[in-house]
């Protein structure tokens, strides 16, 4: 099994973490999304552990929230003492209704309205993320009429390209966040930042992008942004006291990934980071680091019912389950891999090679392909496994389709966190 939290009982159905899948989708209905709160809870600790054992003091992990943003999850980061990263509106009024303090939270985002800063101001945001000199002299506006000043931070492209998948790759010169190192913008807009008199620019942050494995990608973005920190104390005398590497460190999907260490990487990370400091002579900086997908993605599954079974002779193979890109669009998006269990008969041959369609009027909405399972049929049920991360954030109405319900599972039991769309939920805006 993929993760130590599944096994196969006695009657041949999965469960997770001891909850046999059928029972919940039974008690639950499908589509229905799990998630593991122990998972969660332990690698938000694990994260926690690493970087104070292994970074300069003060280093914390920030949950990057776009990843699952519901008020159940802002509930657990604020009891787990993680920080958060927020990039709407939404997002904040989600985790302000989960008594999450926004004085934790780092707002990002490249396209930030007027009403977006005043929103986040009057909830007493920590930080603003800053990507441009247009955001910097909104935020410092704003402040300024608050009569406060603003603690930022810079987002910077060291311009890595960590050779995952281009749409989730984001350290590149030409991407469309923050400003390059390699053309002097980001070193303008830092001297812009500190004319600026409302803002209190409190260090620079870097995201190279996304399932990266290895720890070299974010070792090579230390290295560039810290020499680039050097370089900018020594021209102008300025250092902050702060320097956020971003999130992606990866999950495995699949066997094929392998696996990955995530305390192992940042007391690699860590290591690096004091000699390179001792080299430049370089106070070393308070790291930050943004995990999203690395929190929540394996303690989720999703759990649907076949419906139809299509055999096109010579060619393929479908099973039509009753969900599809609406609940999970990452196939459709990037032909994301996943493992996909028969959870209702585990112990049957898987002899019959499919591929799993969703319910939506595109020939494009499908889960996987390629899935070896026990010949399907009607009303089996079928586990897509990490779908924690950037499945429920990212589902949609499509084809007038509800969205599932989240239930949590945890010691106590499982716990419905997010209730089932209704369909008149679905006409709540119609008027
Ligand atoms: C998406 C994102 C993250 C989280 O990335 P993961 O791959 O989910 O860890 C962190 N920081 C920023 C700025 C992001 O855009």
């Amino acid at each position: 099994m993929l993760y130590k939290n599944l096994a196969v009982n006695e009657a041949g159905h999965l469960t997770v973490s001891g909850f046999d899948t059928t029972d919940l989708a039974a008690q639950f209905g499908t589509p229905l999304m799990l998630l593991d709160e122990t998972v969660i809870r332990n690698r938000c600790r694990e994260y926690i552990r690493a970087m104070e054992a292994h970074l300069p003091a003060g280093s914390r992990p920030l949950y990057a929230s776009k990843a699952l943003s519901l008020k159940r999850l802002y509930e657990v980061m604020k009891e787990e003492g993680m920080g958060i990263d927020v990039v709407s509106v939404g997002e904040m009024f989600t985790a302000l209704k989960a008594g999450y303090p926004l004085e934790n939270a780092f707002f990002h985002g490249n396209s930030k309205t007027d009403g977006d800063i005043a929103f986040a101001m009057d909830h007493g945001i920590g930080h603003f993320v800053c990507d441009s000199l247009d955001e910097l002299t909104a935020v410092n506006a704003e402040a300024t009429r608050r009569g406060i000043r603003q603690k930022v931070l810079l987002r910077l492209t060291p311009g890595i390209d960590p050779h995952t998948h281009e749409k989730i790759s984001t350290g590149r010169i030409d991407c469309k966040f923050g400003a390059a190192i390699e053309t002097g913008q980001a070193e303008a807009l830092i001297l812009q930042a500190l004319a600026l008199p409302a803002i209190d620019l409190q260090g620079y942050h870097c995201h190279i992008g996304s399932q990266i494995f290895d720890h070299s990608p974010f070792c090579d973005a230390a290295i560039l942004m810290l020499e680039f920190m050097a370089d900018i104390k020594a021209r102008h005398g300025f250092c902050p006291p702060v320097l956020n590497l971003g999130g992606g460190m990866g999950v495995p999907y699949t066997g094929a990934d392998g696996s990955i260490d995530y305390t192992a990487n940042i007391a690699s990370i860590g290591k690096l980071i004091s000699e390179v400091c001792a080299r430049l002579e370089l106070e070393p900086p308070v790291i930050l680091m943004e995990p999203g997908r690395s929190i929540v993605a394996d303690a989720g599954t999703t759990l649907y019912h076949v419906t139809t079974i299509k055999q096109i002779p010579g060619f393929k193979n479908y099973a039509a389950v009753n969900g599809g890109m609406t609940d999970n669009p990452r196939f459709a998006l990037y032909q994301a891999a996943y493992t996909v269990l028969p959870a209702s008969r585990m112990l049957d041959e898987r002899d019959f090679v499919c591929t799993i369609a969703g319910a939506c009027c595109e020939s494009g909405d499908l889960i996987q392909e390629d899935v070896a399972l026990p010949r399907p049929n009607r009303g089996d049920l079928i586990a897509v496994l990490t779908t924690g991360a950037y499945n429920y954030s990212m589902a949609s109405n499509y084809n007038r389709i509800p969205r599932p319900p989240v239930v949590m599972l945890t010691e106590t039991g499982p716990h419905l966190a997010v209730r089932r769309e209704t369909l008149e939920d679905l006409l709540h805006n119609d008027l």
